[in-house]
């Protein structure tokens, strides 16, 4: 389609409301706008939702990609009445015009929900952005497998002791959730995979450092968490190096600002993120991290009709001045939130505040091993474990990949066995 060309869509008869982004936020605010009186065009630049939380899994050969990724067009199968969706990346919104400029057309909005999620801060590191492998989509996740995979088969085929080092030591940056997930999940593909898979490679020689620049690993968890999670870890055998902030990587050396100097053919990063909407909105509707300043309506500060959700959006408020944590439930309660204020529109009430409902946070380190926060409740071991397990299957979307995951992890759970250990498409040849 030519770039200029307006976006076919049916005319209702209705006012129409954008929704840009197909994530926690977007599709729960989409699923709950029927009756609204809208039609409801969601935008994203895949046609699926990707379920983020277990992207790590499919890095570390635990899980399908199949399994934690989920069609647009099926999951909004039943809300043809008022829903449309057209895969496309925006590239800016003129809102004075009430237009959106995207790469495969433009078209026009009566009210704009901007729902765009995050993207990896390497915070201003050219070299790091370069090299290293964010965590952030599945592309990226299948990239992290096929370069681990790619670099066990070149570390059985070298003669050289001192490359099969590099190609042996895996390094994550960042010990959040994500980082401490992953580096317990590559300790178990060491502990259960590499003997049997490459009897030509000693355990021993695959090692596996977590680099932190604070003093703890989970960090926004309760300290009791983060203690666990540390001696779990440790005990799993990754080497947690705390107080190091990674500086750079070229692909081989990586330095830290303490000193810390190792070769390493394998990056992963997931030291922060960072919101980057599309442009369109200036100055006055900015928060800090890129994201886009909200009220407790959703409203983007200065822009009528325009609103925003999910880790693009920062409403402070007394409990967060800098905005809620971004993590998929404020996502989800947001989408809610303003759909159901739409819904009241119609009905002649008043919109509702935002209030977020915390329900706690929690991570795992391997099997039968978590920390969890819930309320005043800590919870560690199996108990955190089975909840964990739990919860994400529940949040998984669509019933398919619920069965997918669960099935998979059953599985596992017996014969320790990870089924994905496939290079499809090798890293570094796209
Ligand atoms: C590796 C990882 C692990 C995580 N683990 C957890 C966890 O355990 N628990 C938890 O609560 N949270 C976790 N999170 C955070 C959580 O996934 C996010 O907070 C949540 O996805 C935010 O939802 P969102 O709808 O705002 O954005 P997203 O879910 O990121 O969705 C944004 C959507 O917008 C689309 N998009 C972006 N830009 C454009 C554009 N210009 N044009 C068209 N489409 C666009 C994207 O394709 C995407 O579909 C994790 C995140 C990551 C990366």
């Amino acid at each position: 389609m030519a770039i200029g060309q307006e976006i076919s869509l049916p005319d209702n008869g209705l006012p129409r409301v954008v929704v840009v982004g197909g994530g926690f936020a977007g599709i729960n605010f989409a699923k709950h706008m029927r009756g609204a009186g809208y039609q409801v065009v969601l935008l994203d630049q895949n046609n699926f939702h990707q379920f983020q939380p277990l992207l790590y899994q499919v890095a570390t050969c635990g899980i399908e990609p199949d399994g934690i990724i989920y069609p647009l067009r099926k999951l909004f199968e039943k809300y043809s009445s008022h829903f449309r969706f057209r895969m496309c990346r925006v590239e800016r919104f003129d809102t004075g015009r009430k237009r959106i400029y995207t790469d495969a057309g433009e078209l026009g909005y009566d009210r704009l929900v901007i729902a765009t999620g995050s993207v990896t801060n390497f915070f201003g590191n050219a070299g790091l952005a370069k090299h290293a492998i964010g965590m952030k989509d599945i592309r990226e996740a299948l990239d992290i497998r096929s370069l681990m995979l790619q670099n066990l088969e070149r570390a059985a085929a070298t003669p050289d002791a001192a490359e099969r080092d590099a190609l042996t030591n895996f390094v994550i940056v960042g010990a959040g959730p994500s980082g401490v997930e992953t580096a317990g999940a590559l300790a178990e593909f060491r502990a259960h995979i590499l003997k049997g898979d490459y009897p030509d490679l000693d355990v021993e020689l695959m090692n596996i450092f977590l680099v932190q620049s604070g003093d703890c690993v989970l960090k926004g968890m309760s300290a009791h968490a983060s203690r666990r999670a540390l001696d779990d870890l440790r005990h799993l055998g990754v080497e947690v190096v705390l107080g190091h902030r990674v500086e750079s990587w070229d692909g081989l050396e990586v330095r830290t600002d303490a000193g810390l100097d190792l070769r390493a053919r394998t990056l992963i990063w997931t030291a922060g993120v960072e919101a980057c909407p599309p442009g369109g909105i200036g100055e006055d509707g900015a928060a800090g991290g890129g994201r886009l300043r909200v009220d407790r309506f959703h409203r983007v500060a200065g822009y009528d009709g325009v609103y925003a959700l999910g880790d693009v959006a920062c409403m402070s408020c007394p409990e967060f001045p800098s905005g809620h944590p971004m993590v998929a439930q404020p996502a989800i309660q947001q989408g809610r939130n303003l759909a159901r204020n739409f819904q009241r529109e119609r009905l002649g009430k008043a919109p509702r505040e935002f209030r977020y409902r915390d329900k706690g946070a929690m991570a795992t380190i391997g099997k039968r091993r978590a920390v969890a926060d819930i309320g005043k409740l800590q919870l560690g071991g199996f108990p955190a474990w089975l909840m964990w397990c739990f919860v994400h299957v529940l949040f998984l979307v669509g019933f398919r990949n619920k069965l997918l995951v669960f099935t998979g992890w059953v599985a596992n759970y017996f014969t320790y066995d990870r089924g994905n250990r496939f290079i499809v498409r090798r890293f570094g040849e796209h």
